[in-house]
């Protein structure tokens, strides 16, 4: 970054690497690349969109957001302050259609892992998790 921002332009420039570095997706994808394996990102043509997918070993990771796909944590249970009579049957419906989706992906032979946003604050729990997932070979 240039010595010579002002402020205010560092400290924009400081948020928005802050915003990128953390996206739980991108946490999920920097793990995954530093063990050694190759994905795709985002693949329209399997069911749900899965966010990465490991063709040659068969799985797939989606990232969820606890509040959009209503984790049962803090994050996932805070409840819309404005109009919940248009967000709550929104959200119901995200949670239904993730089901849909990882039965689909189960029953064409893909193994399912959702990592929660709240999961990829903790970096060594993190890396544990997707290390096994992907290592496992049953
Ligand atoms: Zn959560």
């Amino acid at each position: 970054m240039p010595d010579r921002l002002s402020p205010e332009a560092r400290s924009a420039h400081m948020r928005r690497i802050r915003k990128v570095d953390t996206k739980p997706e991108l946490v999920v994808r920097r793990v995954a690349h530093r063990l050694g394996y190759r994905f795709r990102l985002h693949r329209r043509d399997l069911p749900g969109t899965p966010d990465l997918v490991f063709p040659r070993l068969r799985k797939i990771i989606f990232v969820h957001g606890c509040f959009w796909h209503q984790h049962d944590c803090r994050l996932g249970s805070k409840r819309p302050s404005t109009n919940p009579e248009y967000w709550l049957p929104k959200l119901a419906r995200n949670v239904e259609r993730d089901r849909h989706a990882r039965k689909r992906l189960a029953d064409e032979g893909w193994s399912v892992l959702v990592i929660w946003e709240c999961e990829t604050k903790a970096p060594d729990r993190l890396d544990r998790l997707i290390k096994s997932f992907l290592a496992d070979s049953t």
